[in-house]
């Protein structure tokens, strides 16, 4: 039977701008049936989540995108099916959340050098008390008129080689995809072609997450051309992993996919879903009415 999944997703608990259950919501709205909401490097939007799920009569995976630093560059590790309370995953993510609230100050002392000042303050008004990410400083600047659009902040001002770049200093490769087996879950590559690596390089962590049992590459995100879904469905066959489907909705204004558009995974794709028993969740929805 064919279903709407929709494996990547934020909200307030990190740089998203809707309230978990206002996602679910609108997730629901939009048709999709299978939700996971990702947030960065947290778990704490999830249990709002899963109500809003039984309210809004959708099944709600509970997930992570966790921050790696892979060979000296970013990389996110997303984790499906995890149980959110689990220590080792638990105090892993803390770590990292420790080190955002130090990268945090850092960017607003190189920002200040640059001529911003009161960014770290307005970053972290925007985060609101949830962990605080570069997205939260690209909204102050561009609410304080100071540069146009996000993107071009990231471009101008976040990235390696400009004024307010601090290099990730996250979780290792094998750190984030233990954390998420070891709290019951699938790892899964996100968003492949956004990391702009060479093809060698990009099969060159396929192989090292291939090594570490990894089990599946985001064939399908908000974030891929239809040239990336091919390639990466290459990639996934020739590395006999699964492939995963999301938008990595972050905001309803976001100019990529919209929820519940995505398209289905290139043939000859193993879903991330095959083994799952969402029949618990469909259970729940019929006596739910
Ligand atoms: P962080 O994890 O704090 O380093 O922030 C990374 C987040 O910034 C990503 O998850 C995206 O939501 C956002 N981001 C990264 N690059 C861009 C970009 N070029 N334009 C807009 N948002 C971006
Ligand atoms: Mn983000
Ligand atoms: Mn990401
Ligand atoms: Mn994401």
């Amino acid at each position: 039977m064919f279903c709407v999944y929709d494996l990547h997703s934020h909200s307030t608990a990190s740089d998203g701008t809707l309230s978990p259950r206002a996602l679910v919501q609108r997730a629901a709205e939009a048709g999709v049936e299978v939700l996971a909401l990702t947030d960065h490097d947290t778990t704490a939007g999830i249990a709002e989540a899963s109500q809003a799920a039984d309210e809004f009569g959708l099944a709600l995976i509970p997930g992570v995108e966790v921050s790696v630093t892979w060979n000296r560059q970013t990389v996110h590790l997303v984790g499906l099916n995890i149980d959110p309370l689990d220590p080792r995953l638990s105090e892993g993510l803390k770590r990292l959340r420790d080190f955002r609230e130090w990268r945090a100050e850092e960017i607003g002392r190189k920002l200040e050098k640059a001529g911003i000042s009161g960014a770290y303050e307005g970053a972290l008004a925007l985060a609101e008390g949830s962990l605080v990410s570069r997205t939260h400083f690209a909204r102050f600047l561009v609410q304080s008129g100071i540069v146009e659009d996000e993107r071009k902040v990231f471009k101008r001002f976040l990235v390696s080689g400009k004024p307010g770049h601090v290099p990730g200093e996250w979780a290792t490769l094998e750190e984030a995809v233990g954390w998420i087996h070891g709290a019951g879950g699938e790892a899964v590559i996100a968003h492949p072609a956004r990391y702009k690596m060479t093809r060698s390089k990009l099969r060159q962590l396929l192989k090292a997450f291939v090594g570490l049992q990894g089990d599946a590459l985001e064939v399908v995100s908000g974030s891929h051309s239809r040239d990336d879904y091919i390639n990466m469905a290459r990639h996934a066959k020739d590395f006999d992993l699964m492939a995963s489907a999301g938008s990595d909705f972050h905001c309803p204004e976001n100019p990529w996919i919209a929820l519940g558009r995505l398209p289905r995974l290139p043939e000859g794709c193993k879903p991330v879903w095959q083994n799952w028993n969402l029949s618990a969740q469909t259970e729940l929805r019929s006596q739910l009415g």
